[in-house]
């Protein structure tokens, strides 16, 4: 399909062919899922709702809960203001969620619909909530609008009781439940109390149990969320889609945060594993020390066939970045590192790991696109694509081996429930890296190389 891609690249201001990123709402939609009996709310068109929730239905394979103010010409025209109020007094009358989270859409921002000012006009049922923030999808990607999310559940909620509650707040970043539950997993080894937000696991990949639950057992409670503002420090994990929050939080309740890369790889985590164990001074357990050296052992083992192979990878930026350092440490070469999200410090941040490990003619690129990474591709090739599903043209174009991490990934399945951050991560990450490698070895070699014991 793609094989006509022409290898000159022209300058190009105003075009983006294959973003590597969706719009804002898609990522408030996810955030608003990860509380517990939320109704994330589109103010908008029916359109706009219904293509955010297929977009997360379709990575996630779970049902992705939402409404919508269902705009149509009267409230293109005059405002959604009463739209929005049929829509909340419908939404708790008839789905009862105990908190909805409305997000805007370019629509309702174009109006300019004042949602605060709505909202403090409506008359909410007692013990319900109704939070809010804007995502305006002309611009930033669905990590703003992810991290808006995150914020506006802080602005709207938390608050400052008379005491500590002794836990650390942990915002994860826009990963997968499988990440999640990850590092609940080595939060709960270090034995450190805690309150993440937001919490997809338990919603977003739920089990099954032969009946129709609108509302998982997952996701952080409200009462978590308002106790946040009691919270010792908050730890945020992903620079681009969680230091924003905990700095909404350190502005409005003064508590201290700390940012980390995504704990993808051996470095990133260790540095996350060491933060904990600087806020519980007590010593690391042996079960996360054993983890660690696993991965070493695994990254000694598959070194013949990581070193020196160039990559691709493209993403969402704290994912890539993640991916990339991981690569770096498996002696490859991460020759394009791209993402659609917008963001300078993306390209700062990718130069400094290439400057680190010594690699040279790298490139990084943010508000990028598939295009021009295949054009990139075209004139000097790469062994392996990292990336979500959208790459599969180039691979298949090119017979690049492609490795599925990140997001979307709308064409296969599972990766929702398994991590990639953490020491375990690392090791499903250098699993699917080796053996995309191996399978191409396999499946491009002469006949008489073909070996069994590789
Ligand atoms: S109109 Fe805007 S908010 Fe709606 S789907 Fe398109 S980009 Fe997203």
């Amino acid at each position: 399909m793609l094989n006509y891609t022409n290898k000159k690249v022209y300058e190009r201001t105003a075009l983006r062919i294959n973003p590597v990123k969706t719009c804002q709402p898609v990522g408030a939609m996810y955030a608003a899922l990860g509380v517990h009996r939320c109704l994330p709310h589109s103010h908008g068109s029916q359109g706009c709702c219904a293509f955010h929730r297929m977009f997360l239905t379709r990575h996630f394979k779970e049902p992705a809960m939402a409404s919508s103010s269902s705009f149509t010409e009267g409230a293109s025209v005059f405002g959604g203001g009463s739209n929005l109020k049929t829509a909340a007094k419908n939404i708790f009358d008839l789905y009862d969620p105990d908190i909805i989270a409305v997000h805007t859409t370019c629509l309702s921002e174009t109006i300019g619909d004042d949602l605060n000012a709505l909202i403090t006009e409506m008359k909410i049922p007692e013990g319900k909530y109704i939070v809010h923030c804007n995502t305006p999808s002309y611009k930033g990607s669905h990590i703003d609008g992810y991290t808006n999310m995150v914020s506006g559940f802080i602005n709207n909620l938390a608050e400052k009781g008379d005491e500590t509650n002794g836990k650390i707040c942990v915002f994860p970043g826009f990963v997968n439940p499988g990440d999640v539950r990850e590092y609940k997993r080595l939060l709960n080894i270090m034995k450190i109390p805690f309150t993440m937000l937001p919490d997809t696991s338990g919603v977003m990949d739920s089990p099954m149990t032969g009946k129709f639950e609108m509302y998982p057992k997952g996701g952080t409670t409200i009462k978590e969320i308002k106790d946040i503002g009691n919270c010792t420090m908050s730890l945020a994990l992903g620079l681009k889609a969680s230091e924003p929050s905990a700095q909404v939080l350190e502005k409005k309740l003064k508590i201290p945060y700390k940012s980390l890369d995504l704990p993808m790889g051996v470095e990133a985590t260790d540095k996350f594993i060491m933060t904990l164990q600087e806020i519980t001074k007590e010593e690391i357990p042996y079960s996360i020390e054993e983890e660690r050296g696993q991965l070493v052992d695994i990254m000694i083992d598959i070194h013949p066939y990581t070193y020196g192979k160039k990559a691709a990878i493209f993403g969402d930026p704290d994912t890539v970045l993640g991916i990339t350092a991981f690569v770096l440490e498996l002696g490859m070469i991460p020759k394009y590192v791209v993402t659609g999200t917008p963001g300078t410090d993306f390209v700062e941040r990718a130069n400094l790991l290439f400057k680190k490990f010594g690699v040279d003619g790298c490139i990084a690129k943010e508000s990028g696109d598939l295009f021009l990474m295949h054009q990139w591709i075209k004139n000097e090739p790469v062994d392996l694509l990292i990336g979500g599903s959208y790459g599969k043209h180039i691979a298949r174009a090119e017979d690049i081996p492609l490795v599925r991490m990140g997001f979307p990934i709308i064409d296969r399945y599972i990766h929702s429930y398994v991590p990639l951050v953490g020491y375990k991560g690392a090791m499903r990450m250098a699993e699917f890296i080796t053996n995309a490698l191996m399978d191409y070895q396999d499946s491009h070699c002469k006949e008489e190389d073909l070996e069994v014991v590789m």
